[in-house]
């Protein structure tokens, strides 16, 4: 334990990338920085609301008798760099809010699957999404596409202005591994190749040494079928990072600036959701964003939610809005997240 009658005259200061929620029965406190993530008792997260920016001789002397709580909160927080001490006050302002993006769409979804003609419209789709200026595209092939339609994507994507790359594509016996390896290290915009359906598992990490997220090839023996795959939310899914909690406390954590485009070419907020705006084969996706009908979705927050509005995990967790209703799309808690903040646990 540290020494604190020596820091009695410091300011205690909680780090302003370091960002927390309360939940109604404990909170969270994240490193946004670090990207790492806490739980903090309510009791925690009030001190550090009131007597951030202020001297521990005063905190101290509010909490006569319960030194030793204190000082174990104080030493956790400091022992995770959570916290400081400094020498004067409002030195260290907070951070203002996280910068809104330019992109008009900031990511897309794009299906495929044996039949689909997407692949016909590709040239439009990724003109109007250079347009829109979106940096992050997903492809899902629920069959195994073939070489040439795998390199006529990245090929085509080539000069874009996208920076992060995902493909999922179903295992084929023809594949050579050393293709899909071969061509991540050959495309430094390809963040991941998900091979699903194999015989086996196996994650290989190419391009690591620009970052650690880009570059890899996982093979997993699951079967991705369909759309209808996607919306699970636990912690291994939790984005812990200084724009998306921002992002959080006013937009939907999934779908905000996203696009879809769905299997038989309709256009909609992601491929999972009922509502269709149009089809690629009579609409731009230009057309189709400025519709109030389609931005409409990426208003809806987790304050807004029942439930989710009382969880600590509420600006790190994604926010699924499919396999919802029409009449819950506005407030139910995504259906496939099995937390309940009340008694704080995960149920299958
Ligand atoms: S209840 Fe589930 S979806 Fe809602 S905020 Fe909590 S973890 Fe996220
Ligand atoms: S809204 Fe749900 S189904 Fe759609 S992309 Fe987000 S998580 Fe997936």
């Amino acid at each position: 334990m540290m020494d604190y009658t020596i820091l009695k005259d410091k300011f205690l200061q909680l780090y302003s990338v370091c960002l927390m929620t309360k939940g109604v029965k404990r909170s969270v406190i994240v490193d946004t920085q670090r990207e790492e993530w806490y739980h903090i008792p309510n009791s925690l997260h009030t001190i550090l609301l009131n007597y951030n920016n202020q001297k521990l001789e005063k905190l101290f002397g509010d909490f006569k008798g319960e030194e030793e709580i204190l000082m174990e909160y104080l030493d956790f927080l400091y022992e995770n760099d959570l916290i400081f001490y400094a020498e004067s006050a409002d030195c260290f302002p907070l951070l203002g809010d996280y910068i809104e993006s330019p992109s008009i769409i900031e990511s897309a979804i794009i299906d495929f699957d044996s039949t689909s003609q997407n692949l016909q419209h590709l040239e439009e789709i990724f003109s109007d999404l250079e347009l829109l200026g979106c940096k992050n595209c997903q492809f899902r092939f629920f069959h195994s596409p073939s070489k040439a339609e795998i390199i006529k994507i990245v090929t085509l994507l080539g000069n874009s202005r996208i920076t992060s790359l995902d493909f999922i594509i179903k295992y084929d016996e023809s594949y050579n591994v050393d293709f899909l390896i071969e061509l991540t290290k050959q495309n430094l915009r390809i963040k991941s190749v998900f091979v699903h359906s194999t015989p086996f598992s196996r994650i290989e990490i190419i391009n690591a040494e620009y970052f650690s997220y880009m570059g890899n090839v996982v093979f997993i023996m699951q079967e991705i079928k369909d759309e209808t795959h996607c919306g699970q939310i636990s912690p291994e899914y939790f984005t812990t990072n200084f724009r998306m909690f921002n992002e959080s406390l006013k937009y939907n954590s999934c779908l905000y600036k996203k696009i879809g485009v769905d299997t038989n070419g309709n256009i909609k907020n992601c491929p999972t959701l009922a509502s269709s705006f149009g089809n690629i084969k009579q609409n731009r996706l230009t057309e189709i964003v400025i519709k109030e009908s389609f931005t409409d979705i990426w208003n809806i927050n987790k304050n807004q939610l029942s439930v989710c509005k009382d969880c600590e995990y509420r600006n790190v967790c994604s926010d699924c809005r499919g396999f919802l209703d029409e009449s819950q799309i506005h407030n139910a808690k995504p259906v496939l997240c099995g937390y309940d903040p009340y008694n704080n646990v995960w149920q299958e």
